[in-house]
């Protein structure tokens, strides 16, 4: 079995040994947190627009609840399968507590194409899923958001099939089952955004760090969905040029730049950036060895590995994707000195403002953007200063190490305190 085809689970698995090890963590407490508390799947019949049957497979994992709900998107890929989808849910644990937010993990998704349905079907499998959830989500246990592959408008059919099938009196109160709605339908301000955002606040952290001008960087891009584009945007506004791009269709580079605006339109038309016709097309390997300062995966897991590692020039590697980097890429790029932000802090922007979305929908309230921004930042920045904190303390050879170490620290804590029932 090659590196890439080996289990992500496994490599969750590694990861989260090796912060238990910093910290200590007693073989009992490991025990419960390598295993997900719940495992649903669900096999759910759908009828497609010329009138056949098809049955879907969808998988919500509940990995801890131990801090607060179950917290975590959905995924819609071809790819979604359960050992993708319980490592997925165990970052998602630890991302909450590294965060200090009170969520728990939990992770979903249906294997299936979404761009191979019609509108009309797409809604159907969503409702459908969501129906055969059933009680296993709901707003103060199992709290769904967006993914891969899904989006507001998902997150909203979800909200309305959810509060339909809940009593008139309670229909109110439901709306934070899901978050990552539309504004109109009680999403928040900067929600969209928010782990874009939050990826530029990471990086804005580690630049001041060691030191580093972003405002005059340059960027490398793989995936220009929510996060990716996002992300994007955001560092042109700040200075930074986006020099090349790649998503499931295609790859281009400029070397002048490519304008994240420009190019977000093209892609809303179009699907992908293949074609955009402002940039020169490239192979798609060619990206990871870009001569840029930043570079960004933001679409799937273990896209950097043993056949591109080697070749990276990035002075930084900020992993806006959840699990993007293999193993030994991770070393590869370590003997390189290529700093590596991981993703369960860098792309925690979306749960942050998530549990803001929540806590409005909970409080009848609505905060300006202003005011998201200046609370994700505050709470980026804390869970960035103790990774550094941490690290230096108990000399862990990486950033992701220490991140795990922080949030293990939490969840040992808790444990501690509240004991195993009975
Ligand atoms: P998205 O569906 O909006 O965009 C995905 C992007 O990846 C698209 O540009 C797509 O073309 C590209 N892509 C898909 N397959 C590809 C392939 N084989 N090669 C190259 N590019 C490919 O998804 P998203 O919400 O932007 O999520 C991207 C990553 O960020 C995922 O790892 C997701 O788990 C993670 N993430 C998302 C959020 C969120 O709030 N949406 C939060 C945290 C982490």
């Amino acid at each position: 079995m090659s590196e890439i085809e080996s289990s992500l689970f496994a490599t969750a698995l590694t990861q989260f040994n090796r912060g238990a090890d910093l910290i200590g963590l007693s073989h009992d407490l490991r025990q419960i947190l390598s295993q997900p508390k719940n495992e649903i799947i669900v096999n759910f019949p759908v009828k497609m627009d010329d009138g056949r049957f098809e049955v879907f497979t969808g998988y919500r994992i509940q990995h801890n609840n131990v801090l607060g709900p179950y917290k975590g998107g959905v995924r819609f890929s071809p790819m979604v399968n359960l050992d993708e989808v319980k490592a997925l849910a165990s970052w998602m644990t630890w991302k909450s507590a590294l965060c200090d937010i009170p969520f728990g993990g939990a992770k979903g998704g249906i294997s299936f194409d979404p761009h191979l349905c019609s509108g009309e079907e797409l809604e159907r499998v969503v409702r459908r899923f969501t129906h055969s959830l059933g009680g296993n989500i709901g707003p103060d246990y199992d709290i769904p958001a967006p993914d891969l592959g899904s989006n507001s408008q998902t997150m909203v059919w979800m909200m309305d099939t959810y509060a339909n099938s809940t009593g008139s009196s309670e229909r109110q109160n439901v709306k934070r089952v899901v978050t990552g709605k539309t504004l109109e339908t009680g999403g928040s301000h900067g929600r969209e955004k928010a782990t874009g955002q939050g990826v530029v606040f990471c990086l804005q952290h580690w630049a001041d760090e060691v030191g580093f001008d972003l405002s005059s960087a340059t960027v490398a891009l793989q995936g220009w969905g929510n996060v990716g584009s996002a992300t994007g945007r955001i560092l042109q506004v700040h200075g930074a040029k986006v020099l090349a791009v790649s998503d499931h269709a295609g790859s281009i580079a400029d070397e002048d730049g490519i304008d994240a605006f420009d190019l977000t339109d093209w892609v809303q038309e179009h699907g992908s950036v293949k074609g955009y016709p402002n940039a020169d097309e490239i192979e798609p390997s060619d990206l990871w060895s870009m001569d840029v300062d930043i570079l960004i995966p933001a679409a799937l897991e273990n896209q950097i590995n043993v056949d591109n590692a080697n070749d990276i020039r990035a002075k930084v590697v900020v992993e806006a994707a959840n699990g993007p980097t293999t193993l030994e890429a991770e070393r590869i790029l370590s003997k390189k000195n290529v700093d590596i932000l991981p993703d369960i802090l860098v792309n925690a922007g979306g749960v942050i403002v998530s549990y803001f979305e929540w806590l409005q929908n909970r409080s009848a309230q609505r905060w300006d953007l202003d005011d998201v921004d200046y609370r994700l930042r505050e709470i980026l920045w804390s869970a960035a200063d103790s990774v550094v904190a941490l690290r230096e303390d108990l000399g862990a050879s990486s950033r992701r190490d220490a991140a795990y170490a922080v949030a293990l620290q939490r969840l040992k804590t808790v444990y501690n305190q509240r004991g195993i029932f009975p």
